[in-house]
């Protein structure tokens, strides 16, 4: 890592692992190693460990431990859902519903989908980023055997209105997923609550490790797995299961649960000074995605006629950590397909850049990380304003 990164503010990109989920995971390399499908005391160990991560995950959702399969992580389990459900339900019919600010992880599984011959319907998403559940009725279709819309987005941080799209789909009997890699562990999260079938998670978003995730599937929900093999998981995902990952998911999910009220306090109070001091002390920035229905830990901002991409490479050679939702390739500009959905203005789309904020961040950071960005915004603004005066610009 560069020495320099010393504030990192990307944690809707990944998380540090807890260091107690590290001392939870240790064991399960070395000492405890057997497989879980071995009857023998190696394998039990390994069961046991298996079983109790499975009911701790269940505890933060408040689902049974018989309804999460363990994945490789976020990507894979909306994978299963979508692709699972529609092998499934392909005698019901071949329309699916999701919104156009999904994860690539959603978004390019209905593309698949679509080439093999499935009608996807892409909700549009308003100024704010959320999916109108009317938007839902008038797409329905005899033919709709799946509703995958997003908990909340991982650019923007808007809360979609899950519940009522649920309550929507059940009066049809339509199955509906929701892609919840950003919202469990981070905020309540009870899948009896949001009414849905099935419900995505990832472990490296919530402290815990990379390469391990779950997927939620209410009872009787029939799915078809995405890999053959020796019957793991319920026959769901096949496939010797990484116990060392799945206990780090284990104890990510029960800090979660333990921390989630004092963490969701700590994170909005860090999140509102940061917003109300780039607001205060820069001019020309604009705000994206609902400031109501959000995520408390993340601040998607638009710095008006910058390219994103500077301000966070920039940040970096300071040693901030943020993302951008744009990108300026050769000569034009390239904007995230969230970005693009709000429908916003190009010269501010372009200039999108996101906060996202973590347990170990301080209120010292954000004071040092306005200021920097301040500095940065007023030396680039300069570079734009010169470049534009001699025609050398290139993207905004
Ligand atoms: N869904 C959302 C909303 C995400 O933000 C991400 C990761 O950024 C994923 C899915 C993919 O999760 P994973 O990295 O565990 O595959």
């Amino acid at each position: 890592m560069d020495e320099l990164t010393s504030i990192y503010l990307d944690h809707c990109a990944t998380t540090p692992v807890h260091p107690e989920v590290v001392e939870a995971m240790l064991p399960y390399f070395s000492a405890f190693y057997g497989n879980p499908s071995s009857i023998h005391s190696f394998g039990r160990k390994a069961k046991e460990a298996l079983t109790a991560a499975r009911e701790q995950v269940a505890q933060l959702i408040g689902a049974d431990p018989s309804e999460i399969v363990f994945t490789s992580g976020g990507t894979e389990a909306d994978n299963l859902a979508i692709r699972g459900i529609s092998s499934a339900s392909e005698k019901k019919g071949n329309h699916i519903i999701t919104s156009s600010i999904e994860h690539h992880a959603v978004l390019n599984t209905c593309r698949y989908l679509e080439q093999r011959g499935f009608d996807v319907t892409c909700l549009p998403v308003d100024g704010h980023g959320l999916v109108d559940p009317d938007d839902v009725i008038n797409a329905l279709s005899d033919k709709t055997i799946l509703i995958s819309i997003m908990h909340a987005n991982n650019e923007i941080g808007t809360i979609e209105p899950i519940s009522d799209i649920a309550s929507i789909a059940k009066e049809k009997g339509i199955i509906v997923h929701t892609d919840a890699v950003q919202t469990v562990g981070k905020i309540p999260v009870d899948v009896e609550r949001l009414n849905v079938d099935l419900l995505s998670l990832s472990g490296h978003k919530i402290y815990g490790p990379k390469g391990v995730g779950a997927l939620y599937i209410t009872k009787g929900v029939d799915i078809v797995p995405m890999l053959y093999g020796g019957e793991q998981e319920g026959g769901l995902r096949n496939g010797t299961e990484s116990i060392p990952a799945i206990v780090g998911l284990g104890k990510a999910c029960e800090i979660a649960l333990r921390e989630l009220t004092f963490q969701m306090e700590y994170l909005k109070n860090l999140r509102d000074q940061l917003q109300k001091s780039i607001v205060e002390q820069i001019p020309d920035i604009y705000m994206n995605g609902s400031q109501e229905k959000r995520l408390p830990h993340i601040v998607n901002l638009s710095v008006e006629s910058i390219e994103a991409e500077s301000i966070v490479r920039d940040l970096d050679k300071k040693g901030i950590a943020i993302s951008a939702g744009s990108a300026c390739t050769s000569d034009s500009i390239e904007i995230s397909h969230v970005i693009e959905a709000l429908s916003i203005p190009k010269r501010r789309a372009g200039g999108s850049i996101r906060f996202s904020l973590g347990r170990d961040n301080t209120p010292e950071q954000m004071t040092s990380a306005v200021q920097i960005l301040g500095d940065v915004v007023q030396k680039l603004r300069g570079m734009a304003e010169l470049e534009r005066s001699l025609g050398t610009r290139r993207c905004l």
